[in-house]
């Protein structure tokens, strides 16, 4: 009988369109994670969420015409929510199976002094606006980039003072880890009660590091999985992918993320499998690889990645809930 009806409407389609009962809206907005934060909205355990996110620029910038002095940088970097998630407690792990990622037709890029890595050398500011057609996007020279869509800033609420959106930490935030894409778990610490996920900041596209400061930098939509992980020793931020496993860690000097994402990665590893700390450690030194997520937001961020046919040998199953 549904089926009928939502045949009537959709031309007599067998198929059924995909109904979220969950949603956020794009107009739902925050600029720090905190714990004061009001909700928008409570979700029960194992929820599907669709968070409507703005580009970095909170979409003030529709064409290269914008004028870069006049944008209202107190809206730069918005997070969509925060989702209260019931039965998330304190010291509980927040599971985040990311479902997938819908980009808008026209991502937007900046370079400006003393912006990203180079910033010192770029004299004037710059706007670009990219086409995105058929899922690939024409970049400057004309080259030709197939998108793959990540989510810049993610996280949930830490427990002591609020945390800017555009900056990293334990609580995740303006991580711009570009292996946070559909297919993704990502696991995140829960420091107050119901969590409060957010997100926003979605890209296109983004190489490590992130040079420039910008990715593709586009609005858009994301439909998640929430489900609270009880008694997890996972060292969060963690990304679990088909390819294996990433530990994420963000600080003030690269040396130091780089030098924590390591250590997670090993602690846990000698938790969960008979290898002692300078087993571990080599292992990690011969078989995984330490990769850059960013080098131009307050904190840098680091992830340490364990591939999958070492996991499975160690028998990590990189499908369970840790
Ligand atoms: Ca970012
Ligand atoms: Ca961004």
């Amino acid at each position: 009988m549904l089926l009928a009806f939502f045949s009537s409407l959709f031309g007599g389609s067998a198929v059924s369109p995909i109904v979220s009962p969950y949603r956020v809206s794009a107009d739902q907005l925050i600029y720090a994670f905190d714990q004061a934060n009001l909700p928008v909205l409570r979700v029960p355990n194992h929820a599907t969420v669709v968070f409507s996110t703005c580009d970095c620029f909170e979409n003030q910038i529709q064409s290269t015409e914008a004028a870069f002095t006049e944008l209202d940088w107190s809206r730069i970097n918005p997070a969509t929510g925060p989702v209260f998630v019931e039965g998330a407690a304190v010291g509980d792990v927040l599971k985040v199976v990311i479902n997938d990622i819908q980009v808008g037709a026209q991502a937007v890029m900046v370079t400006a002094p003393k912006l990203g890595a180079i910033g010192e050398q770029i004299q004037a500011p710059t706007i670009h606006t990219i086409p995105i057609i058929d899922g690939v996007a024409t970049l400057m020279g004309g080259v030709k980039l197939p998108i793959q869509p990540m989510i810049g800033v993610i996280g949930t609420a830490p427990a002591g003072a609020a945390i800017p959106c555009g900056t990293p930490d334990a609580h995740g935030g303006n991580m711009d880890c570009n292996v946070i894409t559909a297919g993704a778990t990502l696991y995140l610490p829960v420091n107050v009660e119901g969590a409060l996920l957010a997100m926003g900041d979605l890209h296109a596209a983004m190489g490590d590091g992130e040079v420039s400061g910008c990715g593709l930098e586009i609005a858009g939509e994301v439909s998640v999985t929430i489900s609270v992980i009880k008694n997890s020793t996972l060292p969060t931020p963690f990304v679990v992918r088909q390819e294996g496993l990433y530990a994420i860690a963000s600080s003030l000097k690269l040396d130091d993320a780089a030098n924590l994402a390591s250590a997670n990665m090993a602690n846990w590893l000698t938790q969960n499998t008979p290898l002692s700390l300078s087993e571990a450690i080599s292992l990690m030194s011969v078989a995984g690889d330490l990769q850059i997520c960013q080098v131009v937001d307050p904190l840098k961020t680091c992830r340490f990645f364990l591939p999958d046919a070492i996991c499975q040998q160690l028998n990590l199953n990189t499908l369970k809930d840790f």
